[in-house]
């Protein structure tokens, strides 16, 4: 892979997508025991908290979009990763998508979501991700729903083409998400360009499957883009607990979960030790106070 010189400014954050290994979209429609259920968030504490010893050794600020739902279960976790200094942010009520919903009910779960995570940490949420990176052209209206509700930015878009999610003509930098009526600025997922395409390299099977080297090649690019130019990668806690009990997903499905996992802590230390990470939130504010307008991007369907 080329190297070359880091030439611009640019931003990195990693993020975590904290849920229950069973909330993930391969097991949607699978009928998970209760017991099953309570391991998997026995296990997601622990792991997740192993992730937060990982971050500290490095002296890494994250992001955390936490399931709503979790600040009730596990409220401890929820302050725990907050007064360690990471930014907290909703990744939904209950990991319903997008699509699910219409724009009023679609309102209820954030609220709902957004309130529980605030009390649990005594601290506003700004950010929000949508379950399966489910904000796409078809749900646009969401973006709408964001900005009332009070959030100062999304990051659940993902510029790339892709059989279940993806806004394929998407800026790959932040950028002003157009909706009906309003906007909110949106930290896409972190892609690769090569040969005219872009790859979804910011993490999930990009990460656990392939060689690191993909992704760093997407971090690098980072670094060429016009400014402000940021990395955002995502991790989910389930995919660093290898010891886990495998669902009883099919097996293409459980290839693409499963793939890897014994080899993401180390990955994840690399990572870490190579880019200046901080939290969304901050890289949001310093965007907005650098008076730097952003690209404008409609993601609502057109009519
Ligand atoms: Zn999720």
């Amino acid at each position: 892979m080329a190297t070359h010189i880091p030439s611009r400014p640019a931003s990195f954050i990693v993020s975590f997508d904290v849920e229950e290994h069973h909330r993930i979209e391969a097991a949607a429609g699978l009928d998970v025991p209760s017991n099953v259920k309570e391991e998997y968030g026995r296990r997601m504490e622990a792991t997740t908290h192993r992730l937060l010893e990982q971050l500290a050794t490095a002296g890494v600020s994250a992001t955390f979009y936490v399931v709503g739902e979790i600040a009730h279960t596990h409220l401890a976790l929820v302050r725990t990763i907050h007064d360690a200094g990471h930014e907290i942010g909703s990744h939904s009520w209950d990991h319903r998508r997008i699509h699910r919903f219409d724009p009023t009910g679609f309102r209820e779960d954030l609220v709902k979501s957004k309130d529980a995570l605030e009390q649990a940490i005594g601290s506003r949420v700004y950010g929000f991700r949508a379950p399966t990176f489910s904000l796409v052209r078809v749900t646009g209206w969401a973006v709408d729903v964001l900005a009332e509700c009070g959030f100062e930015y999304d990051t659940s878009v993902f510029p790339v083409r892709h059989d279940r999610y993806g806004i394929p003509d998407a800026p790959r930098g932040p950028f002003l998400a157009i909706g009906r009526e309003r906007e909110i600025v949106e930290l896409p997922l972190l892609t690769y360009q090569i040969g005219g395409m872009n790859l979804p390299v910011a993490g999930g099977g990009y990460f656990r499957l392939f060689p690191l080297a993909i992704m760093r090649a997407g971090l690098r690019q980072t670094f060429t883009a016009v400014p402000p130019a940021v990395g955002m990668l995502y991790f989910h806690p389930w995919e660093f607990d290898p010891e886990q009990a495998r669902l009883p997903l099919g097996r293409l499905a459980g290839l693409r979960t499963y793939v890897g996992i014994s080899r993401t802590t180390a990955r994840l230390s690399q990572l870490l030790a190579a880019y200046p990470f901080r939290r969304a939130i901050d890289v949001v504010r310093e965007i907005r106070g650098s008076g730097v307008p952003l690209p404008r991007f409609s993601v609502v369907q057109p009519e």
